[in-house]
C-alpha cells in the first residue's frame, strides 16, 4: 500500500472553531480536530497485490461508482486495479468523526425510491436510520430579512404547489425518467435557467421564498446558471411528488456510514486497491491501457473505467484526446459547488427547519440530531458575492438570521470546491450542457468506459446515480474485453 503524507485531502478540512456566538456567549477557541477525519480515513480497506501480472482492468477512482465497477468485474472473475488519488476511499460520500458523533461529510440519504442504492444496501445487509429534521415540527421562511414562522405542513403545500407552477406544460417532459434518451424532445427548453423560469411564473413572495430555498440547496449553486431541466427531471425522477422528492432526498442514510458500502463493493471485488496514487497520463492503442501516476508508476490493463468526477476529467493527460464534448464540460464544470455545513447548537431544538431565498449563503438550515443538551443542524447553500465559507464570522452572521435564539458551540465543514479530487459538490447542469455536452460525456473512447454520478441516466448527482453507472461500467466492460479479446 502507497501512502503520501503530502495528500491536499488531510489539508482541506474546513473546521470553523468553537466561538462566541452573535448572541455574545464567549466560548473557548477549540476545533475538531482534523486527526478524527485522518483516522477515519485510515480504517478504510486497502489491498494490493492479490493478483499477479497484467490486470484486466484498471479502475481510476474508489468513489461509489468506481466500486461498483470494480464489484461487477470482479464477480465476473476480471483481475482488476482500483487506483484512487485520496488516501481514502469514498470520493465524494464520506464517513468520518464530527462533534464526536459518526457523520457523512458528503453524500449522506438514500432511500429505496432510489433503485441502485437500495439494491446494494440489501444486498450487503445495510440498515438505515433517519434524520430527524427530515420531519420538522416547526419552521421559519426569511421573507425581507424577517424570519416568519411557517408551518412545516404549509410550507410543503407552497413548496408542493411552487413546483408544479414551475414545472407547467413541462410536467411531462421525461416519460421515462431512468431513461431519459427515450424522448430527448425536452432538449430544446434546456437554454432556459431556474432564475429565468422563476421570473417566468406568478408566485407569491412566500412560495416563491421556498422554492428558491428549496432550487439553490438542490443544486448547490447559482440559480442563474443552473439549467431548469435538471430540477424538472428531479421531481420526475419522484414521479413528480413532492413529498416523495423530499422523502429521497433528506430523510434516510445508511447507518453504519457510506463507508460501510464502499467497503462491502470493494471487499467483494477482490480488486487490488491503492490509495493516494493521483492518475497523471491515460494512453490507449490497439493492444491496451496505460496509466501513469503522478508519482510515476505505470499500470497496463485491457481496459480501463474512469471513475473521476467530470471536473477534474481535464487534469488527466489523455492520448488520443478526449471527445470535445467531454472536454468542454469538464472545462465548463457543473453548477454545484455548494456546501453542507453542520453546526452544534446548545439545548433541544427539537426537529426545526429554517428556509431563505437567493441572495443568502444558507438557503436551507434543518435538524440533524437533537439531545436533552445540544442538537446538531444542517445548514445548506452556496457562496453568493461576498461571502465566503471559510470565514467563520461571515458563516455565523448568516446562520444567525436563520436561528436567532441559538448559541453556537460549534461548527464545521468542508471544502469541496478546493478539493483537487472533486472540485465541487454535486453534479446538476449549468444551461446548455445537457444539449451541447450529455451525449459525448456518457460515451465510452476505445478501450475507456467512463462512470459516476455525474453521467447518470436517473438520479444524477446522487449515490444512486453513481452506482447506476458503475454497473453500466462493469457491463459495458466486459462486452468490451469479449470484443477486443
Ligand atoms: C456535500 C455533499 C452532499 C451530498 N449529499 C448527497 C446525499 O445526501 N445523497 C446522495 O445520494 N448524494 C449526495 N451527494 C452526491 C454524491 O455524494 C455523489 O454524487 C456521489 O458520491 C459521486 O460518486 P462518484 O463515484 O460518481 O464520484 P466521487 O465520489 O467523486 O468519486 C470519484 C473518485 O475519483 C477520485 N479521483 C479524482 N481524480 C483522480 C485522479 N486523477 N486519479 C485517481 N483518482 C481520482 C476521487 O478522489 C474520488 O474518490 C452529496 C455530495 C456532496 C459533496
Amino acid at each position: 500500500m502507497s501512502t503520501n503524507d503530502k495528500d491536499p485531502e488531510q489539508k482541506t478540512p474546513l473546521q470553523l472553531s468553537r466561538r462566541s456566538t452573535l448572541l455574545g456567549m464567549a466560548l473557548g477557541a477549540t476545533t475538531l480536530a482534523a486527526s478524527s477525519l485522518v483516522r477515519a480515513a485510515a480504517s478504510d480497506n486497502s489491498k494490493t497485490s492479490q493478483h499477479k501480472g497484467a490486470y484486466d482492468v484498471i479502475i481510476i477512482g474508489a468513489g461509489m461508482a468506481g466500486s461498483t465497477a470494480a464489484r461487477e468485474l470482479g464477480a465476473q472473475g476480471k483481475k482488476c486495479l482500483v487506483l484512487e488519488a485520496r488516501n481514502r476511499l469514498g470520493g465524494r460520500t464520506w464517513t468520518a468523526d464530527i462533534f464526536g458523533q459518526q457523520s457523512e461529510v458528503g453524500g449522506q440519504w438514500v432511500h429505496w425510491y432510489q433503485p441502485h442504492v437500495w439494491a446494494e444496501l440489501k444486498r450487503y445487509g445495510l440498515e438505515i436510520d433517519e434524520t430527524p429534521g427530515a420531519n420538522p415540527t416547526y419552521g421559519t421562511v426569511l421573507i425581507n430579512n424577517e424570519l416568519k414562522n411557517v408551518d412545516p405542513a404549509d410550507s410543503f403545500a407552497m413548496l408542493d404547489k411552487g413546483m408544479k407552477v414551475f414545472c407547467g406544460d413541462l410536467i411531462n417532459a421525461f416519460p421515462r425518467p431512468y431513461d431519459p434518451n427515450f424522448d430527448l424532445s425536452f432538449l430544446k427548453h434546456d437554454d432556459i435557467s431556474i432564475a429565468q423560469r422563476l421570473k417566468q411564473i406568478d408566485l407569491d413572495i412566500t412560495t416563491h421564498t421556498i422554492l428558491e430555498s428549496f432550487f439553490a440547496t438542490a443544486v448547490s449553486g447559482s440559480l442563474e446558471t443552473a439549467g431548469m431541466l435538471d430540477q424538472i427531471h428531479w421531481y420526475a425522477r419522484a414521479d413528480n411528488d413532492m413529498g416523495r422528492l423530499l422523502r429521497a432526498c433528506t430523510q434516510y442514510y445508511i447507518k453504519s456510514g457510506t463507508s460501510s458500502l464502499i467497503n462491502s463493493m470493494l471487499d467483494e471485488s477482490k480488486a487490488d486497491v491503492r490509495k493516494s496514487m493521483p492518475v497523471r497520463k491515460v494512453e490507449q492503442n490497439a493492444s491496451g491501457v496505460t496509466v501513469t501516476t503522478q508519482s510515476g508508476e505505470v499500470f497496463k490493463a485491457s481496459a480501463c473505467v474512469v471513475a473521476m468526477p467530470m471536473n477534474c476529467w481535464n487534469d488527466i493527460e489523455w492520448s488520443p484526446a478526449l471527445l470535445p464534448g467531454k472536454v468542454a464540460a469538464s472545462k465548463e464544470r457543473h453548477v454545484g459547488a455548494g456546501f453542507k455545513l453542520k453546526i452544534k447548537v446548545k439545548g433541544n431544538k427539537g426537529a426545526y427547519q429554517s428556509l431563505a431565498g437567493v441572495g443568502h449563503p444558507v438557503n436551507m438550515v434543518y435538524t440533524d440530531h437533537f439531545y436533552d443538551d445540544h442538537t446538531t443542524l444542517f445548514c445548506m447553500g452556496y457562496p453568493t458575492p461576498g461571502f465566503d465559507y471559510n470565514n467563520k464570522d461571515l458563516v455565523l452572521k448568516e446562520v444567525e438570521k436563520l436561528l436567532p435564539d441559538a448559541e453556537v458551540l460549534d461548527t464545521f465543514a468542508y471544502d469541496w470546491n478546493n478539493d483537487p479530487y472533486s472540485k465541487g459538490s454535486w453534479c446538476d447542469y449549468k444551461v446548455g450542457m445537457w444539449s451541447k455536452y450529455g451525449a459525448d460525456m456518457r460515451k465510452t473512447e476505445g478501450r475507456i468506459v467512463f462512470a459516476g454520478s455525474d453521467v447518470a441516466d436517473g438520479w444524477r448527482g446522487f449515490i444512486d446515480g453513481a452506482i447506476e453507472t458503475g454497473l453500466r461500467a462493469g457491463r459495458v466492460t466486459s462486452e468490451l474485453l469479449t470484443s477486443k479479446a
